[in-house]
């Protein structure tokens, strides 16, 4: 997939392909924006571009074996093949990958020596123990030492930080060299949601590139071609607040609501019990439930009238001090029955939420 093929991050895309083209690629580079939104994947797809020689790269046949001179009856060796003189294609527009040079086979296979992602998983191999939530010292303490190298196929040596917020301070640190004096044909990309976990020292040696949610209609278009039927793609799109991984969280939700038996009073309790184990993700899965009340509460209020209106206005209010709430340390599950007691009482059931309007 090149560059051109990413969906709903027009502006940044034209940003990216123009640095590719002009071969001026600052050596530090930050992309951030939401979760969701494929900061990797264009980080990715840029290095490919950085690295690709628009030329395409044909294997060498396979070397016939010498005939063996005793052998008489030997086979003589095959001619070349015509199309093996043909002129090898070459790709016009150098602001994007070719997809058929070596270095963009390569990177296609997961195989490039030259394009390297340091993240949580690799680590967890480079250190041969359990992936962990931080980024170590001793990780990126590795990519500093391999920057020394030389590219070994491509122009640029890549290090594509994923969620470099994940850097524990000393980590951060570690690599403020490598940034502030690169070693010639080093780029060193992070992505990142929340720029504010970086060091000002990192930021300041960066680059920053700005990625924003995803369109609804950009979203809707990822999530059908990731196999979800158009009528399903159109929901979790809506409720995905431009985020992949948003969707990806309400789709979850859905299903466990789902499962739920409509008209138990024990429900509510019931949805609880099932949230995740990991708190941070049980917490995120809060505010999306609580998201979504408020999105039904916006439309409920807007067709209703009298003492219904009030009742609305009155759940809109304490769903939004809810939401702000959830942000806090407060507790999710206080949060999360808080919630569904009031939108009951206002009419709004756990099942409503993910009706389709
Ligand atoms: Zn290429």
């Amino acid at each position: 997939m090149p560059l051109s093929d990413i969906i709903g991050q027009d502006k940044t895309v034209r940003r990216l392909r123009a640095l590719a083209e002009s071969r001026r690629i600052p050596p530090a580079m930050i992309f951030h924006g939401p979760p969701g939104i494929g900061k990797f994947a264009a980080a990715f797809e840029f290095a490919k571009a950085v690295n690709c020689s628009h030329t395409e790269h044909r294997d060498r046949p396979a070397a016939a074996a010498a005939p063996d001179p005793d052998d008489l009856f030997a086979a003589p060796a095959p001619a070349a093949a015509p199309e093996q003189a043909a002129p090898l294609k070459t790709h016009a527009d150098l602001s994007d990958s070719c997809g058929m040079c070596l270095s963009c086979r390569q990177a296609a296979s997961g195989a490039h020596p030259d394009i390297r992602v340091v993240d949580t998983v690799f680590q967890a191999a480079f250190l041969d123990e359990d992936e962990s939530a931080n980024l170590k010292i001793d990780t990126m303490r590795e990519m500093t030492r391999w920057a020394q190298q030389k590219p070994m196929l491509a122009p640029w040596k890549i290090f594509i930080v994923r969620d470099a917020e994940a850097m524990v301070a000393n980590a951060q640190n570690a690599i403020l060299k490598t940034l502030e004096e690169p070693p010639p044909g080093t780029l060193v990309i992070l992505t990142v949601s929340r720029k504010a976990a970086l060091l000002s020292t990192i930021l300041s040696r960066c680059c920053l590139i700005e990625f924003g949610p995803l369109p609804e209609a950009a979203l809707r278009t990822i999530l059908a071609a990731q196999g979800a039927d158009p009528a399903e793609a159109a929901r979790l799109a809506a409720l995905g607040g431009g985020s992949l991984e948003k969707a990806a969280e309400a789709g979850a939700f859905i299903k466990r609501v789902s499962a739920l038996r409509p008209g138990d009073p024990a429900r509510a309790f019931k949805f609880a019990a099932g949230l995740p184990r990991d708190s941070h993700q049980a917490r995120e899965e809060v505010k999306t439930l609580l998201d979504l009340l408020l999105s039904k509460t916006r439309t409920a209020w807007a067709g209703a009238e009298g003492p219904a209106k009030d009742r609305l206005t009155a759940l809109l209010r304490r769903t939004l001090e809810l939401r702000r709430m959830a942000d806090r340390n407060v507790s999710y599950l206080l949060l999360l029955e808080t919630a569904l007691l009031e939108g009951e009482r206002a009419g709004l059931k756990l099942e409503d939420l993910i009706r389709t309007v």
